[in-house]
């Protein structure tokens, strides 16, 4: 539904989106064209993970199209029935020739970037993404890489715990915790972790049944390696929810660890599994100052009531989004950029950002030969004089959207007075007109009338 909706909105939009963009003048420019242009980058390659392989290959391919580039296609090698099907699919309906998709893995995705990109559009996690960006480098290409990372869910006590424990169980426990924007780990006050537990334990149940194993909206963990990655996460905490597992169906229940020291492993690395730790904090002041001693995070999520307290969070932490009172939803806004900070990426994506991050912003001005005089401050010999005139000339900012509020201010007035002023010649010459009338018109004939 998001790629649908992706596609509609460029299709809706487009016009607007590659219309150049008139920007502001200053004296010297007052009388040329000054705007800035978008142009495609070139050629594209798309870089996607395995998690969402749709989503996340093809809606950047949707801004490239729409950008005008062409674009090569490499979906990710783990979810290979999913490329499979793109690489049969896709050719049915774009140019192959425009829209290549490449198959196969590491040493396909490599020589790919020994090749000569316009942009590389990667998403997946950071190891990688370095090497992308190096690869990238040798032809300076730009990158925008889409990464992960442990992004935090603050729990305030001042909250309805029924209704963020049910929205926090479903974006974590969705695709079966495999979402890069998935809520990593929650920090809630000690004399919480309890019901927030027990809320989280129904949740499971009306979601997943008594049994997720069996029940077909549980999802699977990709394949074995992520499996025993995501089972030695696990290793020395509390259970407190679910910890069952199946190897040969790489099957992890939804768990939840309770008591969750910072030291241990589930804490080091982004977990990318049904798995939820909980780690108390004194508050507020320690959640905000937990979530900026580690790597800034894709996601932010905070649940409370108190508008303040969230905008404070906002204010004092750094993320790619931040979300108040749900989960994984923001990604939905295709006027929200979607993208990371720091450790959790660069460049943004969705919607018109998409279109803007794989086009290039032409500076475009357009001047006329003549008014030659004006440029004489510029040309040698340099005097004083010169030098104050030109700081006149380009420091004056004009703002060409509010010189024309304003121009359509003064018609307005100028409309206005003029009606004002022909209502009262109307008024005048009716009441002459009823003067005379009433002159003329003997006493019993009744006003209206004499109209
Ligand atoms: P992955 O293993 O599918 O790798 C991603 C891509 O990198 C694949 O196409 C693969 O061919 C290529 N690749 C892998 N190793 C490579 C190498 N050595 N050299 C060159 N290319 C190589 O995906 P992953 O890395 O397991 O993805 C999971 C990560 O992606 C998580 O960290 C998750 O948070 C992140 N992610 C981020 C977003 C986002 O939008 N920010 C979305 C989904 C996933």
């Amino acid at each position: 539904m998001s790629l649908e909706g992706e596609i509609n909105l460029a299709v809706e939009r487009l016009a607007e989106w590659a219309a150049p963009k008139p920007v502001e003048k200053n004296l010297l420019t007052i009388a040329d064209e000054v705007y800035i242009q978008p142009e495609p980058l070139g050629v594209v390659l798309i870089i996607g993970a395995w998690n969402y392989p749709w989503a996340i290959t093809l809606q950047p391919l949707v801004g490239a199209i729409a950008a005008g580039n062409a674009a090569v296609i490499k979906p990710s090698e783990v979810s290979f029935h999913s490329a499979k099907v793109m690489e049969e699919l896709l050719p049915l309906y774009l140019d192959r020739d425009l829209y290549p998709v490449v198959t196969g893995g590491v040493s396909e995705t490599q020589e790919l970037l020994k090749q000569r990109f316009d942009h590389v559009f990667y998403t997946g996690s950071g190891s990688v993404g370095r090497l992308v960006m190096e690869a990238a480098s040798r032809h300076l290409t730009p990158v925008t890489l889409e990464l992960g990372g442990k992004s935090p869910c603050y729990i305030d006590k001042d909250c309805d715990l029924r209704v963020a424990c049910r929205r926090i169980t479903w974006g974590k426990f969705v695709n079966c915790g495999q979402t890069c924007i998935a809520p990593d780990y929650v920090l809630c006050e000690p004399s919480i972790q309890s019901r927030v537990v027990e809320e989280m334990r129904k949740c499971i149940k009306e979601f997943y049944t008594d049994d997720p194993k069996t029940f077909e909206d549980y999802g699977r963990i990709v394949n074995q390696r992520h499996f025993k990655r995501v089972m030695a996460l696990m290793e020395g905490n509390t259970i407190a929810i679910g910890g069952e597992s199946d190897e040969t169906e790489c099957y992890i229940a939804p768990t939840i660890l309770r008591d969750v020291k910072v030291e241990s492993k589930v804490m080091q690395e982004e977990i990318f599994g049904p798995v939820l730790p909980i780690i108390t904090v004194s508050g507020v002041d320690e959640a905000i100052q937990f979530i900026n001693e580690r790597e800034k995070p894709l996601a932010l999520y905070i649940f409370s009531h108190d508008k303040k307290l969230i905008k404070r969070v906002i204010a004092e932490t750094s993320s790619g989004g931040v979300l108040a009172n749900d989960c994984l939803v923001h990604f939905t806004i295709s006027a929200l950029p979607f993208g990371g900070v720091g450790n959790s990426g660069m460049g943004r994506y969705h919607g018109q950002h998409s279109f803007n991050q794989l086009s290039h912003m032409r500076s475009c001005l357009i001047k006329k030969l003549n008014m030659e005089g004006v440029n004489s401050m510029r040309y040698p010999p340099h005097t004083s004089k010169k030098l104050s005139w030109a700081r006149f000339f380009i420091l004056k900012q004009i703002n060409v959207g509010r010189l024309r509020r304003l121009a359509m201010l003064t018609v307005f007035s100028a409309l206005a007075a003029f009606v004002v002023q022909v209502q009262a010649i109307v008024f005048c010459l009716g009441f002459t007109f009823f003067r005379q009338h009433l002159h003329c018109c003997p006493n019993e004939i009744r006003f209206d009338n004499c109209w």
